[in-house]
């Protein structure tokens, strides 16, 4: 069975001697939902049994009903969400994923990707391993089942030194709650108290939520188990240099969350002001895309001194799935997320900001829609550098092909999305704004150097920049 190609950036929460775990679970997901909207999932211990619930959808849709927590007991529990994917939305893959083996049960939730799972998963099949998924999750699973090591913890030791990649993971057992971070820390993964419990969130915004005090980050590399007895931390891994994903800085992570040391909205108020340096351009009003661009477009207004707008108005209720006009109205999706304040915006020379350029067409239809408004110049600023390389460490960006800039020059782009002028933030202007500290980052979707070895893949074609969509 083929491993599905790698598109999991998601959220995992987990907490650890509380009467309410489930319950705080959900709510720590509800946090966390931004990280994944496809599906979700709690795994609780009673102390002798797991239970699970899991299904397709939003946090909110999934556990909205009282009811499911009574099947969830005990006073620890772990959960999951999980980013969209394409052709694997089956409940089968959805995390925590659950199961008994030789020495009892055991539930695991994992954000990230491991680059070396299919090899693993190959050799696993070859010598008579069942898989019941198509996540790299999995194998993490068979490879401490199928360990010679005693303990849970050498078991897990001896499964997490076999492959490399992204992962921030959290086990339960019946009795235990084990957190884990690959040495070079990729994702973040903190820790927490509330009262006599330990929490582990992807995010701290999750322990905000449920008032849980920040401890500290789990570190590359560290194995934190936590029992009855208490908490202890291990670094049984090889070492390496961390490089934490920066591209949590600029898009993913929320912006009250702290990770790798700092808080990312004032992370990226600093991206908005090195930008405004960089890409200074003579405007009226500088106006972010919502929510993704506000910081930065009110660091850009700050550091310009150009009058920050709310230009475009996003609706926050729009789902996941929407039934789509049949031919009268063209590119309904930006249309149903976001609307132009056209009085804001009529004879004005515009800044608008956002933080990333994937495919472009979305900033396509918003340079489109913000011009149609009845503004005079249309000038698009983006707080990272061209995203020209794919991720393989679990975020879900394309593959090279699907990347405009991966194929097109920055003029080429300018003309596609239609705008006045088109600037990125430069590589070493996104390092100053995010302070580099005594860690670097993995910074390979702009750069192309990736610190880890990834499955070698057949070339891309290049995009085709004026396809059909192009051509509306
Ligand atoms: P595109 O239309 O493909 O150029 O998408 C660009 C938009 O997607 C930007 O507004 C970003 O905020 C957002 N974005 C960037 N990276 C991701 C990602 N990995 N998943 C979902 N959205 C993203």
């Amino acid at each position: 069975m083929k491993l599905n190609r790698p598109h999991e950036e998601c959220g995992i929460f987990g907490i650890y001697n509380h009467q309410e775990a489930s319950n705080l679970t959900y709510l720590g997901l509800y946090a966390l939902q931004h990280r994944g909207q496809e599906a979700c999932g709690i795994v609780s211990s009673d102390g002798h049994d797991l239970h699970a619930h899991k299904g397709m959808g939003l946090v909110a849709d999934v556990f909205g009903n009282q009811e499911i927590f009574k099947k969830l007991p005990g006073r620890s529990a772990i959960g999951h969400v999980r980013y969209s994917t394409t052709g694997s939305s089956v409940l089968k893959n959805v995390q925590p994923i659950m199961v008994n083996y030789s020495r009892g049960s055991i539930a695991v939730s994992h954000n990230g990707n491991l680059v070396n799972a299919q090899r693993i998963k190959d050799e696993l099949e070859a010598w008579g391993s069942i898989f019941q998924t198509t996540m790299d999750t999995e194998i993490i699973i068979h490879l401490l089942a199928t360990s010679k090591a005693n303990s849970l913890l050498d078991r897990l030791t001896d499964a997490l030194s076999q492959v490399t990649g992204a992962y921030s993971l959290l086990f339960l057992t019946e009795s235990r709650m084990i957190a884990a971070r690959d040495p070079q820390g990729f994702r973040p993964l903190c820790l927490g108290r509330l009262g006599s419990a330990y929490v582990v969130a992807s995010e701290s915004c999750a322990l905000d939520l449920i008032e849980a005090t920040f401890i500290r980050e789990i570190e590359p590399g560290e194995i934190v188990e936590i029992t009855a007895s208490g908490m202890t931390s291990y670094f049984p891994l090889k070492k390496t240099t961390p490089c934490p994903c920066i591209f949590e800085f600029v898009y993913f992570a929320r912006p009250d969350s702290c990770i790798f040391g700092k808080n990312v909205y004032s992370v990226r108020k600093e991206l908005g002001r090195q930008l405004a340096r960089e890409h200074r351009v003579e405007a009226d009003i500088v106006i972010p895309v919502p929510d993704s661009g506000v910081p930065a477009a009110m660091g850009y207004a700050e550091e310009s001194g150009i009058n920050f707008e709310l230009g475009l108005i996003r609706n926050h209720y729009v789902g996941r799935t929407f039934i789509e006009p049949q031919q009268s109205i063209r590119h309904f999706g930006v249309k149903i997320k976001l609307n132009p304040v056209r009085e804001l915006l009529e004879g004005k020379r515009v800044v608008v900001i956002d933080d990333s350029i994937v495919r472009g067409t979305t900033s396509r239809k918003i340079v489109k829609m913000v011009r149609n408004a009845g503004a005079r110049e249309v000038h698009m600023v983006i707080s990272s550098p061209p995203t020209s390389y794919p991720c393989y460490y679990g975020i879900d960006t394309p593959n090279r092909k699907e990347l405009i800039s991966a194929s097109h020059t920055l003029e080429e782009i300018r003309r596609y999305i239609t705008a006045d002028s088109l600037g990125y933030l430069s590589e070493e202007g996104l390092l100053k704004a995010v302070g580099t500290g005594n860690t670097g980052y993995c910074k390979a979707c702009f750069s192309g150097a990736y610190p880890i070895g990834f499955p070698s893949t057949k070339p891309d074609n290049q995009m085709e920049l004026f396809d059909k969509e192009a051509a509306q």
